[in-house]
């Protein structure tokens, strides 16, 4: 592979020996990789700060014949969303976009949609300081490019209208069931009010939403419902999750 020129959110980094470092990058052009950044870990490095969680990055990158791992290059600053991490909450929302989408996105598959959602997504966490509305819409879509968001009316045994009570969900669930049709593990529930919420808000571009004045009631209600979908999805708890519980 020659030298491919790509735009990258930065997942997180990690240390390799002594000097080097391994990126997790979400790329626009590769989709989800990881890339060896060598000497990264010494001071007058050349990717400086460029390589900061959640940095939105121009990137060069090679393979090397025969290896499994890709390389960089060199990386140039696009956007940076490290200042917006000193709110704690800010911080929290901005691991737990890393995390999911390492994840959720399978490895070297070309995602354009899903990029520009994270971005968006990141714009809106550092241009309006919220983390509610920011994050719901990031899970929804999410969910959706991934083609496991459940039907959000209907349950998913019975085919019943889930109405105002909403549905019920848990470990393991795919979808959301009735009260007649709830297993015994379903204990959770999300409202039908929520659920609408969130059929309605998701629809529109995200910055439009956050124009509107108030966070709508049943954000946090609905996310949680998503978060459980995701773990479900992916097989394993997230680890940012319970950090975030009682904070964001
Ligand atoms: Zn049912």
């Amino acid at each position: 592979m020659p030298l491919v020129e790509t735009e990258a959110i930065v997942l997180r980094t990690y240390r390799l020996g002594e000097a080097d470092k391994i990126a997790s990058l979400f790329t626009r052009q590769l989709g989800r990789l990881r890339a060896v950044a060598r000497g990264a870990q010494r001071p007058k490095s050349r990717y400086g700060g460029t390589l900061e969680p959640l940095s939105h990055v121009r990137l060069w990158i090679f393979e090397r014949e025969n290896r499994d791992l890709l390389h960089l290059n060199s990386a140039e600053l696009m956007e940076s969303f490290f200042d917006m991490q000193k709110d704690y909450r800010v911080q929290l929302a901005a691991q737990y976009l890393a995390e999911v989408a390492e994840r959720v996105l399978p490895e070297r598959e070309l995602n354009e949609r899903a990029f520009r959602l994270v971005l968006a997504v990141l714009r809106a966490l550092k241009h309006s300081g919220e983390v509610n509305r920011p994050l719901l819409y990031f899970d929804y879509w999410m969910l959706r490019l991934g083609g496991f968001l459940p039907d959000l009316e209907t349950c998913s045994a019975c085919g019943r209208a889930l109405g105002e009570e909403g549905g019920y969900y848990g470990l393991g669930s795919e979808g959301l069931l009735c009260r007649e049709c709830r297993l015994p593990g379903a204990d959770q529930r999300v409202s039908g009010g929520a659920l609408d919420m969130v059929q309605a808000a998701c629809q529109a571009p995200l910055d439009r939403w956050l124009a509107e004045e108030k966070a709508s009631p049943g954000c946090r209600e609905a996310r949680r419902f998503f978060e459980q979908l995701i773990e479900n999805h992916v097989e394993r708890k997230l680890i940012i999750r319970e950090m975030m519980e009682g904070e964001v």
